[in-house]
Formats: structure tokens, sequence, C-alpha cells
């Protein structure tokens, strides 16, 4: 279709001003977290679930592609417009429909911003548990398509543990519901399906989440380490003794001093690694689990542990560690984020040989991440302008995820797949596998127009 009218008939599904198609706009919708960029031919910004459908309706008539896209805040390419076609931005869809305080369930637009959920929710004695270190900024429409993780998922479980259902708008328009406020629900899990799917199955326009009560209690701790292996060790040994904390987090010595420069709250410059380890629930049990956590940090030689005294001390802990990707561009113009995920155990073994490939392309790495969960975010600093750099960049990112299959783990712990890591599935996947998922994908969207090219490699020839 010529792009005139399909302007045309999107302005009349939409309105005149929700349809975006200067060349600046295409190029700000080209691209997201990733380092990857492409270009749409269009932008629209709808206000319902009738307008999304009409639109993909239209998108499916003319075999067009469409890209549904939050804050484009995703680390894998997952809302690069690859082919071209219709980005479908949910900046206008950002309604909380209902707070079922029985039931503890919300149910929102795909556009709300996860922290302001989170902080309306707080003021209810509710908590909507995933948070992204992305929370101020990235959408719930982002979190369900990329199933997003983040510190509190070690105890509370990532998105997909999270969305009891979604309103869904399929390749030719119709609307679906899946789930419910049923603890159990008859038939195919379609919402565990679609979670995670990026985008490529079903576009979700309204998403119903479980909430949990806001914790009795909350005790955070700074534990500082001269060695890396120590800290790394630590992690396991608390699991293992049968605690689970909220949160286990690693940063090393790179990106503490990044974050300390950017954040000021007297991280300590010369540690090789802290953990930021966070307990909470009920105040009955939490001080003895507190004293059981410092005598296993002890055991493994720990140089300090320090308890955040107030919310404000507590506020900057999570401050520097949610800053830390931003931090890190004070040291190189671009980072390339990695997202392997290991057994836990596994985690000095892997994290030296992270080091060993940073040296072999002398690229700098950093380490900040979910330890708990064993999911690794080395950041490989270097100049995108230097494209010979850019090439041992991707090379060494290349190297990081098979080490980590390598190790007993898996290529993504919640960036997701998008164009980025394509490639890479086949450490983890067979062709019999990517066969079965083409067929799901087509079941869906025979046409392929649900943000083609990501998530499965195409056939060979
Ligand atoms: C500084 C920084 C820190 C981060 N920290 C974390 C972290 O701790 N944990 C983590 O998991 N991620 C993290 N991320 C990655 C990113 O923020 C998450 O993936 C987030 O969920 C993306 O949300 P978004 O609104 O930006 O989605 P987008 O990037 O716009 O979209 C993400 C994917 O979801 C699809 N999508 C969007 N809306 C819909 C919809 N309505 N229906 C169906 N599919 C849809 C898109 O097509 C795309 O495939 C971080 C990113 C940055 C830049």
């Amino acid at each position: 279709m010529e792009i005139q009218p399909l302007i045309n008939r999107l302005k009349d599904i939409v309105g005149h001003n929700h349809v975006l198609h200067s060349d600046m706009d295409l190029t700000l919708y080209g691209y997201d977290a990733s380092l990857e960029k492409g270009k749409p031919d269009v932008v629209v910004l709808p206000n319902s679930t009738e307008e999304v459908s009409k639109v993909v309706r239209l998108a499916h008539e003319e075999k067009i592609p469409i890209i549904g896209r939050g804050s484009g805040t995703n680390l894998s390419g997952g809302t690069i417009p690859v082919k071209g076609g219709i980005v479908v931005h949910f900046s206008r869809m950002n309604r909380v429909l209902e707070v079922d305080i029985p039931n503890r369930t919300v149910t929102v637009e795909p556009g709300v911003i996860t922290l302001d959920l989170q902080t309306m929710l707080l003021k209810k004695g509710l908590v909507y548990a995933p948070d992204p270190a992305s929370q101020k900024v990235s959408t719930l429409g982002g979190n369900f398509g990329e199933n997003s993780g983040g510190p509190h998922c070690l105890k509370y479980g990532v998105t997909t543990n999270h969305i009891l259902g979604a309103e869904l708008v399929l390749d030719e328009g119709t609307v679906i519901w899946t789930g419910g406020k049923s603890q159990d629900n008859p038939g195919y899990d379609l919402t565990g399906l679609l979670v995670g799917s990026e985008g490529t199955l079903a576009i979700a326009t309204k998403i119903m989440l479980k909430l949990i009560p806001t914790p009795e209690a909350v005790k955070t701790m700074l534990a500082i380490y001269d060695a890396i292996e120590d800290a790394s060790n630590t992690v396991s040994a608390i699991i293992s003794e049968g605690i689970v904390p909220a949160t286990l987090e690693m940063m090393d010595n790179l990106v503490l001093k990044a974050v300390e420069e950017s954040v000021h709250v007297g991280y300590p410059l010369d540690a090789a690694a802290v953990l930021i380890i966070e307990l909470d629930g009920m105040i009955d049990g939490m001080e003895r689990q507190a004293e059981k956590i410092m005598e296993i940090c002890k055991r493994h030689n720990v140089r300090d542990i320090r308890l955040a005294k107030s919310e404000a001390e507590r506020a900057g802990l999570w401050a520097g560690r949610k800053g830390a990707f931003g931090a890190v561009s004070r040291l190189r113009p671009s980072y390339l984020v990695c997202d392997g995920t290991v057994p836990r155990t596994k985690l000095p073994e892997v994290l030296s040989k992270v080091l060993e490939v940073g040296k072999k392309y002398d690229l700098p790495i950093g380490n900040v991440f979910h330890a708990g969960d064993g999911n690794l975010h080395p950041l490989i600093l270097f100049d995108e302008r230097d494209k010979a750099m850019l090439e041992r960049v991707h090379k060494a990112a290349t190297e990081i995820l098979k080490i980590c299959v390598d190790a007993g783990g898996t290529i993504s712990g919640e960036h997701g797949i998008g164009t980025e890591k394509i490639k890479e599935m086949s450490f983890i996947f067979s062709e019999s596998d990517f066969s079965f998922m083409r067929q799901v994908k087509k079941a869906f969207d025979p046409y392929d127009i649900c943000n083609p090219g990501k998530v499965i490699p195409p056939a060979q020839a």
C-alpha cells in the first residue's frame, strides 16, 4: 500500500494528531535501548482497544508489520522495525482500570509506567512485585512483552508469575481475553505463552496483575568484599542455608566506581565487589535471619557489612544499583549489556571467564547483576563510532553467552531475544525446537506481521 493512503486510513482510526510520520519521528522510533536500528513507515498512538483492533486489522489486510512499543527501553532490539511497518506506541493507553483490593488484582492498560503503578499501589498497602531497574520509565506492556525481571524477582518471581490474564488483539484484529481473577483457568495457558513473546504473537491491550501486601518490615545490607569470588560464594551459601532474601544483587569494582561518582552515597571505591542484600516480610524472625546472613558473609571473608539505618540510606543504595547502567556511560560512550543466566554455584567460575573475554578482546567489562538468580549482566564498554571495536564487542558478547550455556545456563534471564540474540538461540535450541516454535507463531500470525524478525531464527533454505 502507498504510504499516504495508509497514513490517511490510520488518521481516520486514531485521529489526525495521533499519527506520526515526519522523518524525525520515524528516526526516533527506529531505535530502542539495544545497539540495533531500523525505521518504521508510520507511528500510531491509539487510545482504546477498539482503535488498536482497527489498526491491526488494517495491517493484516495490507500485510504490513505491526510493532507494539512501550517506552522502548528493551535491551535486545525488541522494538526495532526491521521490516518497516506500523509502530503502535501505547503512551495514550496509560490508565489504571481497576484496583480490586479484596481479590488483590489490578487491571491496567499497557502504557502504564511500572513505577507509577507501584507508587500508587503502595498508598493502598499493596505491591506489584516485579521491579526492573528501568521501572521509572518502562511500561507494563513492555514488561509483559519481555517477561521482565528485577532485583525483587529472586523472592517473588518474574513478570509471568504476576500476570493473571490479558486482553489481546490477534492478527486479524479479533479481541480475546486469556486468564482472569480465578486461581486456576481451564484450557490452554495462553497467558503463559503470551508473556515474554515480545509482541510476536499478539498485542496486549489490558493486563490483569496479581498484588501482594506491603511487607511489615524491610532490612537492607551492603556487604563489602575484597575478592569477587568471596562475594559470589556468599550468594550460593545464603540460599543453600535456606534463606531466600528479597534481593541479592552484586556490583563489581568498575561499576561501583561509576555508580559512586554518580550518586555519592558512600559505596566503597576500593572494594572488589559489593552485595546488596535485602530482607523483607514479618518483623518476627527478621533480626535472626539478618544475623545468620552476617555470619555467612563473615565466613566468606566479608570486609564490612553496613546496615541501611534509614529509608533515605536504603533509597540511596538502590538509586546506585538501579542507576548503574546509566552511571557507566561516564566511562565510555556506549555499552552492550549481556544477559546470561547460570546456576548460581557457577558464578565465580563464569565471572572469571567473563573477565578473560574482556582481556582477549581488549574491552573493559563491568558487572552489575541479579546474583541470587545467577542472572549476569556483563556490561561491555566501548565507543560505537569505532567500527572495529564494535565488531569485537559483538564477538565478546556471543562468547560470554556461550560460556553461560556451557556452564549449564542460558542466553537470557530477562532482557529477551529480540533481534540481538537470534543467532545465539541455536546455543540452546535444535532445528526441531525452532520448527515447532514457527508452527506456534504461524497459528497466531500466519502472515508474519506481528513484530517480524524477532525471537525465532528464520527457517534454513
Ligand atoms: C537502564 C535499564 C535498566 C534495565 N533493567 C532491567 C531489569 O532490571 N530487568 C529487566 O527485566 N529489564 C531491564 N531493562 C530492560 C527493559 O527496561 C525491560 O525489558 C522493560 O520491560 C521494557 O519495557 P518498555 O516499556 O520499554 O518496552 P519496549 O522496549 O517498548 O518493548 C519491549 C517488548 O515488548 C513488546 N511490547 C510492548 N508493548 C506491548 C504490548 N502492549 N503487547 C505486546 N507486546 C508489547 C515490544 O514489541 C517489545 O518486543 C532495563 C533497561 C534499561 C535501559
